[in-house]
């Protein structure tokens, strides 16, 4: 079994609740999406080396563990599953085999976070399992992807009930604010809640003074810290 890699790096989390924890980002390569692409506006998504699946090295769980445990030999940063897209054909069968390692190496041990973090892109279906925690992306209609979402991944985050769950909203306009509000009243997601601007088109302060005006539960604003530090430079 082999899941497509791009790279595999040490950092702090750049958003959500786990904001600035020390993390090592597990990057996959290949995602189907193209958010923000539309006729006349381009393609917003922040990763797009590790767009193609042919962006990635094969490897077998064995080379990753042993890379995570070299740059943490002692296991107390939090791992993330991200991408291009974790979930995403064999590369979602390697994310569930390291979620499972690491889930059961850290939990009797006392170690801080012991369930891996996914980030997936709300199109892959989720599970119940208690050895990972979501964050969880619901396209919108600015990023022309919201016809791809797996509305099921509601019920499912409703039946998991796990407080690090998180729904992650990336806002290009008041339109796509206003169906955001429109998805949580449908659904009513007990989980956190996340609003990111689309970076360079929507105005952060905009957006907190509607979020301020509808607070919708659980709900707050997610800058990319990654980017106030080190702006769009990869693997950092
Ligand atoms: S789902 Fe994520 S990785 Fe895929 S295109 Fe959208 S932003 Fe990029």
């Amino acid at each position: 079994m082999l899941g497509n890699v791009h790279e595999i790096y040490h950092s702090v989390s750049g958003e959500g609740i786990s904001q600035g924890i020390p993390t090592i980002f597990i990057r996959f390569a290949g995602c189907s999406l193209r958010c923000g692409k539309t006729e006349n506006k381009k393609l917003w998504c922040d990763t797009p080396y590790a767009l193609g699946p042919n962006q990635g090295n094969s490897m077998d769980l064995d080379s990753i563990i042993k890379e995570v445990e070299t740059i943490d030999p002692f296991g107390t940063s939090q791992i993330l599953l991200t991408g291009g897209e974790p979930l995403e054909g064999k590369n979602g069968e390697m994310s569930s085999l390291i979620c499972k390692y690491i889930f059961q190496t850290r939990i009797h041990t006392n170690k801080p976070y012991p369930a891996p973090r996914i980030e997936t892109n709300g199109k892959e279906t989720i599970t119940d399992e208690t050895d990972r925690v979501y964050t969880m992306d619901y396209k919108l209609p600015g990023s022309g992807m919201e016809e791809r979402m797996e509305k099921e991944n509601f019920s499912v985050l409703r039946k998991r009930h796990n407080i690090l769950d998180e729904i992650k909203f990336v806002v290009r306009d008041r339109y796509d604010f206003e169906r955001s509000l429109e998805v949580l009243r449908e659904f009513s997601p007990d989980t956190n809640i996340l609003y990111s601007p689309v970076f360079g088109e929507m105005d952060a302060n905009e957006l907190v003074e509607w979020i301020k005006k509808e607070n919708p539960p659980k709900a707050r604003l997610s800058l990319q810290i990654h980017k106030v530090l080190w702006g769009n430079k990869k693997g950092v």
